[in-house]
């Protein structure tokens, strides 16, 4: 059974927007835009760049009010990934603001005493997964060397909005209603339930802990995090968690380093994709995609049939064998990064994929300069939070930039006014397999994998086209790759392929979005070989794409945000 793709997707897409969760924004004249995922954050963004700001300046006061508005996905108690194009000089850098492990890290630190991986939820809860925050030290390296307004400045849409209070969205009232963990954590109990009562949709939440907090890093830059009482209160936290506490100290959060790395960069046909490398696995994965892909002329097949998304889930799958087992903090492990992403590798990888049947299981390659006795991990799924934003100043710089703090409202645990992270349950649980070390095991210092991919497209011309990237967890960057490949091999604007519907391969199942018009392929795919689940798949997509006539915003419908734009 073969559908037509472009009927298929209208249709779905219709329903998306229809069914009405997001603002859509198509400002084709505008010259600055920030998408992101609150209309709170979009608005401070936007008030930076009316006053001159730059990109980073933009995304660092957005990311301050999602602190605050969406503490759910992301936050200073977590980390994050920016990748940034300067229009000037045409540099492209990546910041990378990962949590790290403290000392009392250690391989094993998420086994039980039988010597088996605790269940991801009594990892995740309370001290022992927090990692040392990275975002505000990764957010002052990006605005030493690309930000144009004062620090401080950048902090106060965020700081009023917690001093006069925010209204609670839906997302948040929804999320933190239903949790049965914050009764356990004083501190998180009391502001999500004041006096017993659960926060609702449309309430009016003030959270003056985390205004002084801003505040003080506003005065102080990262010492007004890393060092005094917000880095007290965190050790405190974490320390004396009511569950799993861990010892960690205020001289470890003092000394952690946030760090520029090497993005990775590679040619799809006539453009240039760019992301983030290691410790992020999911710029290696999406490039390893394309990679594959370009062997197939996906613009000649129509979007959404079941002939691409069957070559999409393939080399997806193929892409994951070689993640889970090479891919990990680049600072402890050797990631062979050049040798996956080299052409020819990829092509010889390519020849892996039979149109016609799927493959099921891939296996990894052997890349040029690949470790040798790695065992593949494979770990839990999760990841119900993270954020995804993509601002462009009017000077044409632009910022794209996922943050986290793992799984939604991270460990639970609060500390002066913000969530903590659980970011080290990205560790692979296992140490080693079949006597063989996992890349990706816990050590103290060392940053946990992670997939989150911002990634910037780049054409023939070396001009920036396309800014994009989700939360998802390990589906990020499949949620990345559809929305790419809809946008340069299926000439859909950002919006539309941001609402097409999601279909995600981590070599094992076929996930497919559920209630879309993708149901009506599943029974072709699955008479290829796939084994099909239907999930919810929600994606947080933001981005931006410069056209001829001027830039265009894409919003997830999926969730609250916004693209605005300045004319
Ligand atoms: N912690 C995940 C990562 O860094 C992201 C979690 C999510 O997207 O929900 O890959």
């Amino acid at each position: 059974m073969l559908l037509n793709g472009r009927t298929l997707f209208l249709i779905v897409a219709g329903t998306f927007v229809a069914g009405g969760c997001a603002a859509v924004s198509d400002h084709k004249l505008d010259r600055a835009m920030i998408a992101v995922a609150h209309p709170l954050a979009a608005e401070a963004g936007l008030e930076i760049l009316k006053a001159g700001g730059s990109a980073v300046d933009a995304a660092i006061a957005a990311e301050m009010v999602l602190t605050l508005v969406e503490p759910q996905s992301s936050g200073i108690g977590g980390g994050a990934f920016l990748v940034h194009h300067a229009a000037a000089g045409g540099a492209i850098d990546s910041y990378d603001g990962r949590e790290t492990a403290p000392k009392s890290a250690v391989p094993e630190m998420f086994l039980s005493s039988s010597g088996s991986p605790k269940s991801f939820s009594a990892a995740a809860l309370g001290g022992r997964a927090v990692g040392i925050p990275g975002l505000i030290r990764m957010l002052a390296l990006a605005h030493a060397e690309h930000g144009r307004l004062p620090w401080a400045l950048l902090f106060e849409p965020a700081i009023k909005l917690a001093r006069d209070g925010f209204r609670v969205s839906p997302r948040l009232a929804s999320a933190a209603g239903g949790d049965r963990d914050f009764e356990r954590i004083a501190e998180t109990r009391e502001y999500f339930r004041p006096g017993g009562k659960r926060i609702r949709a449309d309430d009016i939440l003030k959270n003056p802990a985390l205004a002084s907090t801003l505040d003080a890093v506003a005065q102080k830059g990262p010492a007004g995090f890393y060092e005094g009482p917000v880095a007290l209160a965190i050790a405190d936290a974490v320390s004396h968690a009511p569950a799993n506490p861990a010892p960690l100290s205020a001289i470890e959060i003092a000394g952690y380093e946030a760090k520029k790395r090497p993005p990775v960069c590679t040619p799809y046909r006539a453009w240039r994709v760019c992301s983030m490398g290691p410790p992020s696995s999911g710029g290696i994965a999406l490039l390893q995609s394309l990679g594959m892909l370009e062997n197939f002329d996906l613009a000649r097949m129509a979007p959404f049939s079941i002939e691409a998304i069957h070559l999409i889930l393939e080399a997806s799958r193929l892409a994951f064998a070689d993640r889970d087992l090479y891919v990990a903090d680049p600072d402890h492990v050797p990631v062979p990064t050049e040798g996956l992403l080299s052409r020819p590798y990829l092509q010889a990888r390519a020849q892996l994929i039979d149109p016609t049947r799927s493959m099921g299981q891939a296996l990894p390659g052997r890349p040029m300069g690949a470790p040798g006795d790695l065992a593949a991990e494979s770990g839990p799924e999760r990841g119900q939070s993270t954020t995804h934003l993509a601002v462009r100043d009017s000077d044409g710089n632009t910022v794209s930039m996922t943050a986290t703090v793992e799984r939604g409202f991270g460990s639970k645990l609060m500390a002066a006014g913000f969530i903590l992270n659980n970011e080290l349950t990205d560790f692979s649980f296992l140490p080693t397999e079949f006597g063989k070390p996992i890349a990706n095991r816990a050590l103290a210092g060392k940053r946990p994998r992670s997939t989150m991919t911002p990634t910037l497209v780049f054409d023939a011309d070396g001009k920036m086209i396309l800014a994009i990237g989700s939360p998802g967890g390990a589906r990020i960057a499949g949620y990345v790759l559809k929305t790419v490949i809809a946008v340069l091999d299926w000439k859909m604007d950002i919006q539309a392929a941001i609402a097409a519907p999601n279909f995600v391969n981590r070599n094992g199942p076929t996930e497919i979005e559920a209630a879309t018009l993708l149901a009506a392929i599943a029974p072709a795919l699955a008479s290829l070989g796939h084994d099909i689940r239907f999930r919810s798949l929600e994606s947080g997509l933001h981005g931006i794409e410069v056209t001829a006539k001027g830039l265009r915003g894409g919003a997830d419908p999926r969730r609250e945000g916004v693209a605005l734009g300045l004319p």
